[in-house]
């Protein structure tokens, strides 16, 4: 299939990773509908896509019942459901609605892709090993997830969402691919995301105190976003039958306290470090087994952490000078 004659719904597409993906996707000639509640998306990361005749958007949440413009409708090829908020105080601030927008809303989603014979790629995340005892985690490893903790409505709700997935690929409803997203940053995520690598960067550039919960010896590995963009529609246009989750991170791993000191480093800030409380059931380590991605696709990140986060920086930079310019008058 070329890429015009394809029709892609992208669920989340407002968001960070969405946007960024709506993006691509039309750049390589598809037709592109985003479906958005605007929960923790925004309209200025799609607007410059409004004069595209290819790309459409609809203001709808995926727990809800299809929009009229959809149900019985449309004819996507493909669906990118990436909705649901990802940053731990907004997945936290409804918890329910997070649940359910994992459960229900990705029912919903695999239901319009048997409906409309769409291949559905599932965005789900490496919160499904939880708090891992096993070290980098590869695919077959299960998971160490609390599901009574503040952390559980995104973790468990993932992990249902991808059991729905594979329980209607198993009987044929519908042709499934799960990806396994591992910390992913880059222009576009919100100031107020509450992510390590956006508060970092903000509190740097306006001197405010850096906040490091914990002792900052916790670890992640961060996925510059073109990247994951890149490794995403791989895994959705492979030929080959994947009937597995695939692993989509960038391997090279760090301290939340070595984070810090890089952005520092990199902004050249003044800004005080303040220790706070670490979160409860927040994961000590983390870094993605890729073997899988590398041996199935062919994918492996290409943008290293130093030109990933001078990127991100000088994004942030222009924002906030944009928005003081506005204040202004
Ligand atoms: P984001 O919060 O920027 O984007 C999520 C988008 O989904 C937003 O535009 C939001 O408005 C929309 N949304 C949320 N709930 C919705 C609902 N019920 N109905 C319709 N729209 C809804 O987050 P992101 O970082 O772009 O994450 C996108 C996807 O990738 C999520 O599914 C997330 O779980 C997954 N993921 C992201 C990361 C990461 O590091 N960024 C890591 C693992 C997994
Ligand atoms: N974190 C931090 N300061 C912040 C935000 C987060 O030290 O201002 C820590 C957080 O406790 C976690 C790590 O950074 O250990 C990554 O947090 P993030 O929310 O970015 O992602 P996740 O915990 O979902 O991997």
């Amino acid at each position: 299939m070329t890429s015009k004659n394809k029709t892609i719904l992208v669920t989340g597409g407002a968001g960070f990773i969405g946007s960024h993906l709506c993006d691509a996707l039309l750049g390589e000639g598809a037709r592109v509908v985003c479906l958005d509640n605007l929960l923790t998306g925004r309209e200025s990361n799609i607007a410059h896509l409004r004069r595209d005749h290819r790309f459409d958007s609809i203001e709808s949440d995926v727990v809800d019942p299809l929009p009229y413009r959809i149900a019985g409708k449309a004819r996507f090829t493909h669906i990118y459901h990436l909705a649901c908020a990802a940053s731990p105080p907004h997945y936290q601030a409804d918890p329910e609605h997070t649940m359910l927008t994992c459960v229900v809303g990705t029912r919903n989603m695999l239901r319009l892709a048997e409906e409309t014979g769409a291949r559905l790629l599932l965005s789900s995340t490496s919160e499904v090993y939880g708090d891992p005892e096993t070290h980098p985690q590869p695919e077959s490893y299960r998971g160490s997830v609390s599901c009574t903790g503040p952390r559980a409505c995104y973790d468990e709700g993932k992990r249902a969402a991808e059991t729905l997935a594979f329980d209607f690929h198993r009987s044929k409803r519908v042709d499934v691919r799960v990806a396994r997203i591992f910390n992913t940053y880059g222009p576009r995520m919100r100031p107020d995301d509450g992510r390590v690598v956006s508060n970092v960067i903000c509190q740097a550039l306006s001197g405010d105190e850096i906040t490091i919960y914990g002792d900052g010896s916790q670890t992640r590995s961060f996925c510059f976003v073109s990247d994951l963009i890149n490794g995403l529609m791989r895994l959705m246009d492979s030929d080959r039958p994947i009937d597995v989750p695939v692993n989509l991170g960038n391997p090279t791993e760090l301290t939340v306290g070595d984070l810090v000191e890089r952005v520092v480093a990199l902004t050249g800030s003044n800004s005080p470090v303040t220790y706070m409380p670490l979160p409860i059931d927040d994961p000590r380590r983390r870094k993605p087994d890729i073997s899988r991605a590398r041996e199935l696709l062919g994918w492996e990140p290409a943008v290293a952490l130093q030109k990933g986060l001078e990127r991100t920086i000088e994004w942030f930079a222009s924002e906030q000078a944009k928005s003081s310019q506005q204040w202004r008058g």
